[in-house]
């Protein structure tokens, strides 16, 4: 068992100051950026189109709509009302999730930046969004934009929905390969890898375009009386054949069915010079393998991923949320913490999977514990087992804190599949579009067993953060 900790930072930019800036310049670094001299005639980009499905894309910055203030190009009431809406951002060649990606921070402190806030009375500019690129639907448009972009020595930068949690598929004055509508989806009753022996066919594999996000791929697969290993995200936007699975994968499926990594029977890819490979065990072994955690972008562009799907079982599904009267971690918060804490190695062995999240109260900064968990084909006498001892001590507790800490909810309930407790129990709202830097940590299991209380006394005081 490994707990996956991620740590979150918020960063306000409001305090920079501003610059009309000029275009980036690629003196010092390898690429060549917008606005240098190498960069591509019209003529060139007028020779790329001749080669694309669709017309070259032009991202801009989601609050774009909103300039000029004094004429807005667009519907900025629409932008005020969609800012933190995940799905919204997702479906923008010119947005990420976290605002401060779409920012650019120059060595000086200045900032460029197109901010929802006009009151601020800065103009709109283009930040780290890129400037043009590629709306690609299928391999050839995807083979001609990697070779123009191989051939100018390029900053290309790879976009499936713009999760990336290091604002990795967005860069300043870069060329944008947008995999977003390479939305094909295949089922198979049988499957098997190109080049494998028969023997090695596999059933109920599904095969889904690199721009196929959770929700869709969910939606599929469940029409099928499937299920899938994949991520959670309000909306479901995290792309299912992107940075998703070539980070590893991870899900709350996972221990029943292992990380998306582990699901994956093939890829296919175009590498930067524009060669298409398929991978999988047994041709391209080592490529297979290398995309297999390797990372977004690495080796080239994911044009597909096959997956195995697993029988679409009932489970067991637990939550519960407390609160505190305090911004910082007063006694019975610290005894419940460190009880999950120590329950941890338990509940992995039981079958358990979830999240649990320390975090202040958006409203009031009062900090809070709060935990969702999955047991996939368990018994509601082995979850009271293991949980119910859990949410009984939360509420002494509470009983005995004076308001100190407050139970809000706790339950424990059987749900018929995986989709019904995405789709109702798995919160929805979505939290996109602020600023936001997080760093995470794989602790190994015996960090836990052997010391648990030295890991709750260093985790407890960084007040927010999730394990999962
Ligand atoms: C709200 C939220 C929820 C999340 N939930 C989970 C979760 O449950 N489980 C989990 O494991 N992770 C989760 N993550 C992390 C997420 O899996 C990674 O951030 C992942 O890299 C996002 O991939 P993407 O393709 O959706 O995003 P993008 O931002 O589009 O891409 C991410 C990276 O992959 C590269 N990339 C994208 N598409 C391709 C492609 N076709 N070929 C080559 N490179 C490509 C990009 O260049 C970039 O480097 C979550 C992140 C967020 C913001």
């Amino acid at each position: 068992m490994l707990l996956l900790i991620f740590l979150f930072g918020l960063r306000l930019l409001l305090n920079a100051t501003f610059s009309r800036a000029a275009p980036p310049s690629s003196q010092d670094r390898c690429r060549c950026l917008f606005g240098d001299a190498c960069w591509p005639s019209t003529d060139d980009f007028a020779s790329l189109q001749k080669q694309l499905s669709q017309p070259l894309l032009h991202p801009l910055p989601p609050a774009s709509p909103c300039y000029p203030i004094s004429h807005p190009s667009g519907d900025c009431d629409e932008v005020h009302q969609q800012w933190t809406n995940a799905s919204w951002r997702a479906h923008q060649p010119g947005a990420m999730q976290g605002e401060n990606f779409e920012t650019f921070v120059f060595s000086n402190g200045t900032t460029s930046a197109c901010f929802m806030d006009t009151s601020l009375g800065v103009p709109c500019t283009q930040g780290s969004v890129p400037v043009i690129g590629v709306d690609a639907r299928d391999d050839v448009d995807l083979q001609a934009a990697v070779r123009f972009a191989a051939s100018h020595n390029l900053r290309l930068v790879v976009k499936g929905t713009g999760h990336d949690l290091s604002g990795r598929s967005t860069a300043r004055g870069s060329f944008i390969i947008w995999t977003h509508n390479m939305k094909n989806i295949t089922f198979h009753d049988t499957f098997t890898p190109q080049g494998a022996p028969q023997s090695d066919a596999h059933d109920h594999a599904i095969t889904l375009g690199s721009g196929v996000q959770w929700q869709e791929a969910y939606e599929a697969v469940t029409a099928k009386n499937r299920v899938l290993v994949g991520g959670l995200s309000a909306g479901g936007t995290v792309g299912a054949a992107g940075g998703w699975v070539l980070g590893g994968g991870h899900s709350v499926l996972s221990p029943s069915f292992g990380l998306g990594v582990d699901n994956a029977l093939q890829f296919t890819m175009i590498s930067s010079n524009g060669t298409r490979y398929v991978a999988n065990a047994y041709q391209y072994a080592n490529l297979f393998f290398a995309l297999r955690g390797g990372g977004g972008g690495t080796y080239g562009v994911v044009t597909s991923v096959t997956y195995q799907t697993h029988p679409n079982l009932p489970l067991i599904a637990a939550a519960f949320a407390t609160s505190t009267n305090s911004t910082t971690p007063n006694a019975p918060l610290e005894t419940l913490f460190s009880d999950l804490i120590h329950l941890t190695p338990e509940l992995s062995d039981a079958g358990w999977s979830g999240f649990f999240s320390l975090a202040p109260d958006p409203t009031t900064g009062a900090l809070g514990l709060s935990g969702f968990f999955v047991m996939l084909n368990g018994t509601l006498d082995r979850a009271n087992e293991d949980l119910g001892r859990f949410f009984s001590t939360a509420q002494s507790l509470a009983n005995a804190s004076d308001n100190a800490l407050t139970v809000q909810t706790s339950f424990i309930t059987p749900v018929d599949s995986f989709f019904i407790w995405y789709q109702n129990f798995f919160p929805q709202t979505s939290s996109a579009g602020s600023n936001g830097a997080i760093g995470s940590w794989l602790l190994p299991r015996d960090v836990i067993e052997q010391d648990p209380d030295r890991v709750v006394k260093t985790l407890l005081p960084l007040t927010i953060l999730s394990i999962s």
